[in-house]
């Protein structure tokens, strides 16, 4: 599960190093020299026509000055660099790393979408020794957009509830983002009621990850069945099933999310 590395801290205000590491990011795909992760030295960043001013600072690594910048939709690679998917990183970089990219791509996406002041319209500039985005016309103050969701995995004895989303192949945990107004509990008894038409009880906080695909907060419990008949609810949950201990595993979420770490953490052998 990929984690901030004890040996990151964050920084707020521009900083000289000789060789930053530069995190480019166009929609979910990360710039990197053909081979490599993140965009290293400054030499990097003007081959591919990013300028110092342009990036927002994201923290230190091990002493290393990290910041981060997202490109517009179309930007060009320069020869010798690619733009890839965040995801296909995944297993062939250290977490540490992968988890300054995610932090990252966060903090660009909102730079680039804070520019104006979403009260009045009037450009925004960056507030001195906060991560905010003010309006020097009305005073509105922007943060980085956290959503927090909630995740859990549904234990009936020794089995343990698996689904598997619409959307893909993959099988996993419940999930959903949190209504305004709910608490995680709350969220938790609505989404196991809506994708699978169960009850459940006894929960228990499991960990939480930071995922930025956009910008959620993932929150992993574990619960336990009370009453109910397993119902997918078809549209959002493809199939769900009750998987009991030495049954054959379907296809898992990545060994880099908190899903995986949840299923892994509560499975009987
Ligand atoms: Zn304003």
């Amino acid at each position: 599960m990929i984690v901030t590395p004890p040996d990151f801290s964050p920084v707020l205000e521009p900083r000289d190093h000789p060789a930053p590491l530069t995190f480019a990011f166009r929609g979910d795909e990360m710039l990197a020299a053909e081979g490599g992760f993140a965009l290293a030295g400054d030499e990097a960043c003007r081959a591919n026509g990013i300028a110092p001013e342009a990036t927002v600072p994201v923290g230190l690594l091990g002493g290393v000055y990290c910041r981060a910048v997202a490109l517009p939709d179309g930007a060009p690679a320069a020869p010798g660099y690619a733009f890839r998917t965040l995801r296909s990183f995944f297993g062939i970089v250290d977490d540490g790393h992968l988890a300054v990219a995610f932090r990252g791509k966060q903090v660009a996406e909102w730079a680039r979408t804070h520019r104006y002041c979403g009260a009045c319209g009037s450009a925004t500039q960056r507030m001195p020794g906060e991560r905010a985005m003010k309006c020097a016309a009305c005073g509105h103050a922007a943060y980085p957009r956290v959503s927090p969701a909630m995740m859990v995995l549904v234990k009936r004895g020794a089995d343990i509830l698996l689904a598997r989303h619409a959307r893909g192949p993959r099988w996993s945990a419940l999930a959903g983002f949190l209504e305004a107004g709910e608490s995680l509990e709350d969220a938790i008894h609505r989404e196991v009621r809506e994708e699978v038409g169960l009850e459940v009880k006894d929960l228990r906080y499991f960990a939480s990850q930071s995922w930025p695909f956009p910008h959620s907060l993932m929150v992993a419990f574990t619960a336990e069945y009370a009453v109910g008949e397993l119902r997918p609810d078809i549209i959002e949950i493809a199939e769900a099933r009750w998987h009991a201990p030495g049954d054959a595993l379907p296809e898992l979420a990545p060994p880099q999310s908190v899903a995986r770490a949840l299923i892994e953490a509560n499975l009987s052998r």
